[in-house]
């Protein structure tokens, strides 16, 4: 299936990186500034980059927000593909991990957001636990996510996925609440091989406040920023 593309919309990319809302030492003593430097200017420049080099020689799909792009990658020309998939998706997932964090953190789950949690996992703690242990055990690169199904009456789940895949790329809709890089150079620096250090500190900087808002827009079919 060849995508039919508008021809007169107005292009969204060449995609660019947009600055963060917090200065690199912010979110110290959890991720160090160096780490964060890195992590955003070149590693998250780098993916953008990718995603824009390859669709230079497409431009009809920079017309599209690259979350569009990844719901419609089976759509995309077979050659380019899986550089999308890869190149494309690093900038999604980092783009919205950005958003779930804080400097300190912010709020804690409460009202709708925290029954949700104990509807889908039993308690806070419990989810906690479930969402460190995902992380802990996925293997090799990757991400780990706490979604929402839309058409499973908005449930919760947690899942992973490997290296830069998308949850905009998955079957079934899942709305990202939430994500926890897995990937070595999010923590590397600090944390060296300790992956269960780093998802324990990463909770310190998790802006609940945001996915409670998401959330939210989900189960109101609002679009979300
Ligand atoms: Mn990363």
């Amino acid at each position: 299936m060849i995508y039919e593309a508008p021809v007169n919309i107005a292009a969204i990319g060449p995609y660019v990186l947009s600055p963060l809302p917090f200065a690199y030492g912010a979110l110290a003593p959890v991720i160090d500034a160096e780490t964060m430097e890195l992590h955003h200017l070149k590693h998250h420049q780098a993916y953008i980059d990718g995603v824009n080099a390859v669709l230079a020689g497409h431009p009809q799909w920079l017309g599209l927000t690259i979350e569009e792009v990844l719901r419609r990658l089976p759509e995309l020309p077979e050659e380019i593909r899986e550089t999308v998939r890869h190149q494309g998706g690093g900038h999604a997932n980092h783009q919205f991990f950005w958003k779930t964090l804080t400097p300190g953190g912010k709020g804690r789950p409460s009202g709708a957001l925290l029954a949700a949690i104990d509807r889908d996992f039993g308690s806070y703690p419990r989810f906690k636990a479930a969402f460190e242990a995902a992380g802990l055990t996925h293997f090799g690169s990757g991400w780990a996510f706490l979604v929402c199904r839309p058409y499973q009456n908005f449930r919760l789940e947690i899942i992973t996925l490997a290296n830069q895949d998308s949850i905009h790329s998955l079957a079934e809709a899942a709305h990202g609440l939430l994500a926890c890089d897995l990937w070595e150079h999010a923590y590397y620096l600090r944390y060296r091989n300790r992956r269960a250090d780093w998802l324990k500190a990463w909770w310190d900087i998790v802006h609940w406040d945001s996915v409670a808002e998401r959330l939210d827009c989900i189960r109101q079919g609002r679009r979300q920023s």
